[in-house]
């Protein structure tokens, strides 16, 4: 039994972690950032040590898994020793999951270590299978060496997910054949709608496509078969038949999943924000760096239960409104 485990004002339990290890990335996607990005001064981040201390003060109070992400979570030179040190507390039966949302570039080399720190399923973000688009989205021309990481990935054992961002113009003629690919290769999907986090050189208006539309066109091509399936997260899914793969949507604009939210988000300096949609948080930093660290937390913890909102209030539908969010989605690791 989990001693005072996390429950927010609203009676949801929070047993999902979400911890961004960097802010900084390899690439520089359209829709995520800017070219030039001003990232944070060492001092600033967690170091692997308080990065630890810090995911056990979950998992003391009830959290079962955990994601790493960022940025680029596997950037991060000690990333695979916090991997190893909370793979432990897999094999210790206090953790249920281990995971990493990651864009790929790195897998080549990581994926075999990635496997044996106990992270059984990968999430890999990737948009387009077309070279010039692949460049032209992520400002940087690397799409063969993700390819090589997803077959790395899939050799090394690891389950991969596909995440792909559904962007009007750009990739949305090629959503099919994504599709297609993904569930060719044994690799389930899930499509996410642009969320108007961070200032960016585009308009997201001109970038949002509704899910509801791909949906449409979706279901006049196959057979999309409802499944119960629920991760306590903002996706719905769905089997298509033909292809015989799980695909998954995040429609964040159209669809209001937050009823049954059961995560919170810590970016990499240590601040808890407690919904992808609001920007009130808790800086758990300090708490960790005080003298008495473990008590601070435990009651840093509790001040965040109490102010995690009910919904979300994502709003793209006015041409040129700042982001609803001002902070990029490279914080808090989406
Ligand atoms: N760098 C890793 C990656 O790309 O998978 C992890 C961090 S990235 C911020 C996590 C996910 O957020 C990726 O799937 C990315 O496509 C998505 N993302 C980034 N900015 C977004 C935005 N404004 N709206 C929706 N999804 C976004
Ligand atoms: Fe980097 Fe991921 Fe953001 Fe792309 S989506 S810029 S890979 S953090």
């Amino acid at each position: 039994m989990t001693r005072n485990p996390l429950k927010d004002g609203f009676g949801r339990e929070i047993t999902y972690l979400r911890l961004s290890v960097t802010d900084r990335c390899d690439l520089r996607c359209t829709y995520c950032m800017a070219e030039h990005m001003t990232f944070l001064p060492k001092r600033d981040v967690l170091s692997l040590e308080e990065l630890e201390r810090l995911a056990g003060a979950f998992i003391d109070r009830g959290v079962r898994k955990i994601r790493l992400t960022g940025g680029e979570p596997l950037v991060r030179r000690d990333v695979m020793t916090l991997l190893a040190r909370l793979g432990r507390r897999l094999e210790a039966g206090e953790l249920d999951e281990l995971t990493v949302t990651t864009n790929g570039t790195q897998l080549t080399h990581l994926a075999d270590l990635l496997r044996a720190t106990g992270v059984k399923r990968i999430n890999v973000s990737l948009d387009t299978l077309d070279d010039a688009k692949f460049e032209t989205l992520t400002r940087r021309n690397v799409l063969s060496k993700v390819l090589r990481g997803l077959d790395a990935a899939q050799n090394a054992g690891l389950k991969v997910k596909i995440n792909t961002v559904a962007l009007k113009g750009v990739n949305e003629a090629e959503i099919p054949a994504l599709v297609e690919w993904s569930h060719g290769r044994g690799m389930d999907m899930t499509l996410i709608e642009v969320m108007p986090l961070g200032e960016i050189e585009e308009d997201r208006i001109d970038q949002y496509l509704p899910l509801s539309a791909v949906f449409d066109d979706l279901s006049s091509r196959w057979t999309m078969t409802p499944l119960e399936m629920r991760t306590g997260g903002p996706a719905r899914y769905h089997r298509v038949e033909e292809t015989g793969g799980v695909l998954g949507m995040i429609t964040p604009l159209t669809n209001n999943f937050c009823a049954g939210c059961n995560r919170v988000r810590v970016t990499c300096t240590g601040q808890i924000y407690m919904c992808l949609g609001h920007s009130d948080r808790v800086d758990l930093r300090a708490a960790l760096r005080s003298e008495n660290p473990d008590a601070a937390l435990d009651a840093a913890l509790d001040r965040a239960m109490l102010k995690k909102p009910e919904r979300h209030d994502f709003d793209i539908s006015e041409r040129g409104a700042a982001p609803s969010v001002p902070r990029h989605m490279s914080v808090t690791g989406g």
